[in-house]
């Protein structure tokens, strides 16, 4: 699946590079050479566009599109097809902000079909063949710059399809916004660089580009601003969310979502301290990889996020493959050039790391740094906090002595079996096992010992049931099992397993080897009890039964056994 899809992104990709190539190739006859220079003046100015293009997360803003509205005003769809191709080749290929070559072709070649494309609709609706700035040819020329804008976005968003497998769209209208914002201020200085280029010549046309630079120049401020404004929104965002939540997953996942709004990362992963397991997992990834990643442990000072995990500092990568810290690393930390490790630290404990990773060396800064340590921090205070109301809840349906689910917890899963049992129509059973004279094991071996056996009985009892049974200590020293799905006959070859298993056990305090049996009592639902008070009641009768004719054995609820 992953093949054959990525397969289809290479032939696409090289498809359009080769096919964009042919067409220029196709059209160069119908390029006025005479023209050269000017139009060298506009790659030139096209050039100069991508190089103060402003940068953010998820895209960048340039007025370059004035210049390609002006090239096709003034030069036609050819010229411009060419113009455009040879400006994002350059343009790209000098200031690369760390793409691949084949991103900077498919950039380039991509816009001859833009440029072709928007010109065949110019032409279907109607635009006048001297491509006039003219009321009359206002439609066609609005026809042009969608086409332009719509065309451009589709094939870029077909070549991008891979890369966001696993992240939200959110980015990508983001990214459209943005896109078209730029457009709003370039068309109308395009149409005014085309209408005046017939009187005021190559270089008024160039002077006239200048605004569109200086325009270009001071947004950037504003997308600064924005960002900061962006980035406080986001912290704002986590801590509030943090805060209402409990749900160790929801959490996670909120993080890295979050993040991603500041730092377009290409994979984030946060890793979780898992304390019986001991070392941290992978909880929550955001990518392309996610199915990959997800699951993967991190050991504790192991690799390069061992270590961070171990030290409890946050590290910083430009180049994973210049860096000591992770030349001779595995796994993910190879897939990236850049990578941020930032510890997730509650008081001094490392309860998980926060990784994220990018394709691009040098994508990661400082300032990232310091917004991944406040939002590390946050979310180490809600993953202690989840973890917390975990223990408490599981706390809350154990019983303290054996480890097994008290009788709260029996009571509450006595009523969900019983209405999903009668729901369904299907049966389930109940044994209540008691612990013969007892009594006596606190009498001749001390309280402490008698504990150990309680604690004995109900291991062996977990060890014996099924793995959908609810074994629970009921009190005392009376425990239930809660048996889904299970007839009287199915319970009774279970509670006589228990029995034998508890009979043939030894259990030792103190240096006193102590035996015990145990009897038990089975009811069923809805044969002998139509409510969890009367099936207890039964299963009780039962066992008073078991006790009343010798102990040491199992008796079946029948009618008649009622006292
Ligand atoms: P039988 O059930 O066979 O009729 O006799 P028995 O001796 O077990 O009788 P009974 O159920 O009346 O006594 C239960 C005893 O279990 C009483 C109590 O001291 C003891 N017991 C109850 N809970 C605990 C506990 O948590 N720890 C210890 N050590 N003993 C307990
Ligand atoms: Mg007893
Ligand atoms: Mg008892």
């Amino acid at each position: 699946m992953r093949k054959s899809r990525s397969f289809s992104h290479v032939i696409y990709t090289w498809l359009v590079i080769f096919l964009g190539l042919w067409l220029l190739k196709y059209t160069f006859p119908v390029l006025d050479l005479d023209q050269g220079e000017e139009l060298l003046i506009m790659v030139a100015m096209a050039v100069l566009a991508e190089w103060l293009a402003v940068v953010f997360p998820q895209g960048q803003l340039s007025g370059g599109f004035a210049v390609i509205m002006a090239t096709y005003l003034i030069y036609g769809p050819v010229a411009t097809a060419w113009v455009n191709c040879i400006a994002t080749a350059v343009g790209q290929g000098v200031a690369n902000r760390g793409n691949p070559m084949r991103t900077t072709l498919f950039n380039a070649f991509q816009y001859v079909f833009v440029v072709l494309g928007a010109n065949l609709l110019y032409s279907v609706s109607g635009g006048l063949a001297e491509r006039k700035v003219v009321l009359e040819n206002a439609v066609p020329l609005a026809v042009f710059v969608l086409g332009y804008f719509a065309i451009n976005q589709l094939m870029v968003y077909i070549y991008t399809l891979p890369a966001r497998r696993g992240y939200p769209l959110v980015d990508w209208w983001d990214a459209m916004r943005w896109d078209g914002i730029t457009y709003i201020w370039a068309v109308p200085f395009g149409l005014l660089m085309g209408l005046l280029h017939a009187k005021i010549g190559i270089y008024g046309t160039a002077l006239l580009f200048l605004p569109v630079l200086a325009v270009q120049f001071v947004l950037r401020f504003y997308v600064h601003l924005e960002l900061a404004n962006r980035e406080l929104r986001v912290l704002y965002e986590v801590a509030r969310r943090l805060g209402g939540s409990l749900n160790l997953n929801e959490i996670l996942e909120l993080v890295l979502r979050e993040t991603r709004k500041v730092i377009n990362y290409h994979t984030g992963v946060i890793y979780l301290w898992l304390e019986d397991k001991g070392y941290y997992q992978a909880g929550a990834v955001c990518g392309p990889h996610s199915d990959l990643i997800a699951g993967s442990a991190v050991r504790r000072g192991e690799g390069f996020f061992g270590l961070a995990a171990e030290h409890g500092e946050a590290q910083l990568v430009y180049d994973t493959r210049a860096d000591v810290r992770t030349a001779g690393d595995i796994g993910l930390t190879q897939a990236h050039r850049a990578m941020v490790v930032v510890p997730l630290l509650a008081e001094t404990e490392v309860l998980g790391l926060l990784v994220l990773g990018d394709k691009r060396p040098g994508f990661f800064e400082e300032k990232h740094l310091h917004t991944l340590t406040i939002i590390g921090g946050q979310t180490a205070v809600a993953i202690a906090n989840a973890q917390l109301y975990r223990k408490l809840e599981q706390a809350s349906i154990t019983d303290g002595l054996t480890g097994l689910h008290n009788y709260r917890y029996f009571y509450h899963r006595a009523v969900m079996e019983l209405e999903r049992a009668g729901r369904y129509g299907e049966t389930f059973s109940l044994i209540m096992l008691d612990i013969d004279h007892f009594k006596q094991v606190n009498d001749r071996y001390g309280h402490l010992a008698g504990d150990t056996v309680l604690n004995g009985v109900a291991g062996v009892i977990r060890s014996e049931v099924r793995g959908c049974d609810i074994p629970a200590r009921y009190g005392g020293e009376e425990f239930a099992i809660l048996m889904p799905k299970t007839g009287p006959a199915e319970a009774k070859h279970v509670a006589e397993r228990v029995r034998l298993a508890v009979r043939e056990s030894i259990f030792e305090e103190n240096g006193q080897r102590i035996q015990v049996r145990i009897s038990g009592g089975i009811a069923t639902f809805p044969d002998h009890a139509g409510e969890i008070s009367e099936l207890v009641k039964a299963a009780d009768a039962a066992l008073y039964k078991a006790k009343e004719s010798g102990r040491d054995r199992n008796v079946l609820y029948e009618k008649k056994t009622r006292v």
